[in-house]
């Protein structure tokens, strides 16, 4: 008999669907499925591929409000969010299309005849992806490596697999062959382990929890299999006393509160110079109390509930001993259509630079608050961490943001915004946050290896 699981619908606590739970056997069957569509999908032309992209891509934006109303009951995301995910999937897919054609090689001047390189694709990808952003992350992954030439195995994590599920269903409708995109559902230390250990799985892409991450990049090191991670974040929010206060205050709940905090990117520290600190406390809570918690099939919410009832306990954990400032609002649990739901009201806390809640991911709504002193502390503090992924820093000088952008050590800053995500854009962290780079123009690339061949002619 097969093994299942239930998936829970955070926003009441109720079962959605039963979802099997695939053994080692079974994923080894999808991964030699995928070595087979892999060699006839590397021989197509390349426009024949773009176009299989293309098509794919018309097939989600199709089903694109199908796609997010199933991630509103899955995820608990925001309606609003969940439609800009879906169109997301389709725009990344319609983006790395454009791939194939251009994925072109060198020729090199060499004495005695020709040298030329050729970018091949690794052959089968290992998609292994976290609950916070299931269908976003996984594209992030699967347009480019299909469009190099790869197949792909998909793992989604056992809380969030239904858009995963029907991605690998609308995959098929598009037109793409049986095996060339597999979606298989179980736990992680069963599926996304046997991508790490199986020897026809040529790469790995993992997104999650940095502890996971090092033992995946642990299992491809004894496989000298190469291996992207994304993983934890404590990015810092960095606000000069020069800058709009009152637009940076505006700001700041959205770049922490958003999908509940369980955001790799959230800038969960937000780092005041002291001269402007109590000011922007001040414009600070209005915007935090503005902030709606609420049910997510809701057109009018910001923010749904957390994906679990033991991801809450762990979030209202981080809390103990700390001093809370203010909160925002949650649904109450005599609600009676949201009572049973995962709520966590968004909570700012004052901290200092040793705190536990300054310097652990939390991946909840709780964002810590710490006064600097001047150009140079606030870069040390915003460094103060072991994770490197993003950050934001609020200035109306145009020298400080340079400096300071080039003095924060992580992969994606943004400055008099919180703008993390482009698909066209690089994306990754440093440090604990990770290990090689997603999305923009180069992405597709890095899921080839370059094969140097020289033709002599004497
Ligand atoms: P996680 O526990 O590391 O799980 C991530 C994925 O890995 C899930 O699919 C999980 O499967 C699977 N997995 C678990 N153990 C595994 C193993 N031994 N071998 C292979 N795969 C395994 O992380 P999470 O709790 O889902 O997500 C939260 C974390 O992800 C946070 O730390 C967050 O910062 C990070 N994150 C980073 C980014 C980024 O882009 N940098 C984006 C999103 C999230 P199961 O479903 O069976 O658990
Ligand atoms: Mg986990």
């Amino acid at each position: 008999m097969t093994s299942t699981f239930t998936v829970i619908d955070p926003t009441t606590a109720r079962p959605i669907r039963e979802i099997a739970r695939a053994d080692e056997a079974q994923t080894d069957a999808a991964i030699a499925r995928a070595v087979v569509a892999q060699r006839s999908w590397a021989s197509l032309p390349p426009v024949a591929r773009a176009d299989a992209l293309r098509a794919f891509a018309r097939v989600v934006e199709a089903h694109a409000e199908e796609l997010a109303q199933l991630e509103v009951r899955n995820s608990g995301h925001p309606i609003g969010s969940a439609r800009w995910e879906a169109s997301h999937v389709a725009q990344v897919l319609n983006f790395y299309a454009g791939a194939p054609e251009r994925l072109s090689g060198q020729q090199i001047p060499v004495a005695g005849g020709m040298d030329v390189t050729f970018h091949e694709p690794y052959g089968v990808v290992g998609i292994i992806v976290p609950w916070n952003f299931p269908m976003t992350i996984a594209s992030w992954g699967f347009a480019p490596a299909l469009a190099a030439g790869n197949a792909v195995v998909l793992k989604p994590a056992e809380l969030t697999p239904l858009t995963a599920i029907r991605l690998g269903e609308l995959a098929l409708e598009a037109g793409l062959a049986d095996g060339l995109f597999t979606v298989i559902t179980g736990s992680g230390s069963v599926v996304g382990q046997r991508f790490v250990s199986h020897p026809d799985v040529r790469k790995v892409v993992f997104t999650g929890s940095t502890s996971v991450g090092m033992d995946v990049a642990a299992g491809c090191a004894r496989e000298l299999k190469p291996v992207t991670l994304e993983l934890g974040g404590k990015s810092a929010n960095l606000v000069f006393a020069d800058a709009d206060l009152e637009k940076a205050a505006a700001a700041a709940p959205g770049a922490v509160f958003d999908n509940a905090g369980q955001d790799c990117c959230a800038r969960s520290r937000i780092l005041v110079e002291r001269s402007a600190y109590d000011r922007f406390l001040e414009l600070l809570e209005p915007a935090v109390r503005a902030w709606r918690v609420g049910d997510p099939a809701d057109e009018g919410t910001d923010m749904g509930p957390l994906i679990s009832a033991s991801h809450r306990s762990t979030v209202a954990g981080f809390l103990d001993g700390t001093n809370v400032a203010f909160r925002g609002s949650a649904p109450a649990s005599d609600d009676p259509m949201l009572g049973d739901g995962f709520w966590f009201p968004p909570t700012v806390v004052l901290a200092e630079p040793h705190d536990r809640i300054a310097r652990e991911e939390v991946f909840g709504p709780v964002v810590a608050v710490l006064p600097f002193d001047d150009e140079a502390d606030a870069i040390r503090l915003a460094n103060d961490t072991a994770y490197g992924l993003a950050g934001s820093i609020w200035t109306e000088n145009l020298g400080r943001a340079v400096r300071v952008s080039r003095g924060v050590k992580s992969g994606v800053l943004s400055v008099n915004s919180h703008s993390s995500v482009r698909y066209w854009t690089p994306f990754g962290g440093m440090k604990a946050s990770g290990l090689g780079r997603e999305l923009g123009p180069d992405a597709a690339e890095h899921f080839t290896e370059t094969k140097n061949v020289f033709f002599a002619t004497e």
